[in-house]
């Protein structure tokens, strides 16, 4: 019975010892809204938007994508709302674009990269978001960043269309652009990333199986998928470490963010933003209230140091947090 986690819905999210971080959702459609407001969430921290360009048989208008990104920020304002860009090809191929087979779709032409490559679809979204902007808090957020050529080349066609649209006086908010962390390679060099993005959100989902060289659809090598590995540990702490150094909020996007083992580490790690599916967000909150994050610091840091295996940080955590 969960009813007494209906108390949790209208609360700020602290720790026990008053540390406050922000539990956001994630959400793929305007349909999701009902379910963000009942389960308290404080923003949406990742909207997907491949459901707009997937559910029909070719790709939506301007006016059409820019009617759904209106509806939901302004439906949530104040609420911060991040969109992302579109993030197709890998697990999710559009048909109607008539893509090429590729032998390895995971490392293919997928997310930015096909936006950058396709541009006209890139500049078709970003000016719809550009013009929702007005009406909410929009941040706007790539995926798949492995380099910082791709992150500028995005950023560039996002001010071009951003001026274009100034120009011819559309109403426009003010918009945080920032990326996903989901290539080891972009979590190497986070310090570098932090002095152009505006904030980062880490993409476990991605980044893990990017870590570990493992699908996690192939049933073979899920035992490789493992979220709590010594080496992604160290590739997230080490993204935070460095958004922090560069005064930028680190999120986290990955279903790790609402995993009740990975919370006080991610915790003890300094993780400013929790972003989870809808119904993960009271019983995240509720964990939360319990820990002590003064004492999660040291926690971290001996799983970060000193853990050479997933069992071992699972072992660690469970220690340190009794009845988790
Ligand atoms: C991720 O990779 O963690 C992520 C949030 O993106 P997606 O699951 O849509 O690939
Ligand atoms: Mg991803």
């Amino acid at each position: 019975n969960l009813d007494h986690l209906a108390a949790f819905r209208n609360h700020k999210t602290t720790t026990k010892d008053g540390r406050g971080v922000t539990l956001a959702a994630n959400i793929g459609n305007a349909s999701d809204l009902p379910s963000v407001l009942h389960n308290g969430a404080e923003a949406v921290g990742l909207m997907r938007t491949e459901f707009l360009y997937m559910n029909g048989d070719k790709l939506p208008t301007e006016d059409e994508q820019f009617d759904v990104y209106r509806e939901v920020v302004k439906a949530l304002a104040p609420k911060t709302v991040v969109i992302r860009t579109l993030d197709i090809g890998g697990d999710k191929p559009l048909p109607y674009l008539h893509q090429h087979p590729e032998a390895n779709p995971f490392l293919g032409e997928r997310a930015i990269r096909q936006s950058l490559a396709h541009q006209q679809i890139f500049r078709s979204q970003l000016r719809a978001l550009l013009r929702a902007s007005a009406y909410g808090h929009l941040r706007i957020m790539f995926p798949m960043i492995a380099t910082l050529d791709e992150f500028r080349q995005a950023k560039a066609i996002y001010d071009d269309e951003r001026s274009k649209l100034t120009t011819k006086q559309v109403p426009l908010g003010e918009i945080k652009v920032g990326m996903m962390v989901e290539v080891p390679a972009a979590a190497m060099l986070a310090d570098r990333f932090a002095q152009e993005a505006d904030f980062m959100s880490i993409g476990t989902n991605d980044l893990i199986g990017y870590t570990l060289a493992a699908d996690r659809t192939n049933q073979d090598v899920a035992y490789l998928y493992q979220p709590y590995h010594p080496a992604v540990l160290r590739l997230i702490n080490q993204v935070i470490s460095a958004g922090h150094a560069a005064g930028i909020p680190v999120a986290m996007c990955g279903e790790m963010a609402g995993d009740p083992i990975a919370v006080p580490l991610l915790l003890g790690m300094g993780l400013d933003e929790f972003s989870m599916g809808a119904g993960t967000i009271l019983k995240t909150r509720e964990l939360i209230g319990q820990l002590t994050a003064a004492d999660l610091g040291a926690l971290a840091e001996t799983a970060l140091n000193s853990a050479s295996t997933s069992q071992e940080v699972v072992t660690m955590v469970q220690a340190a947090v009794p009845g988790i």
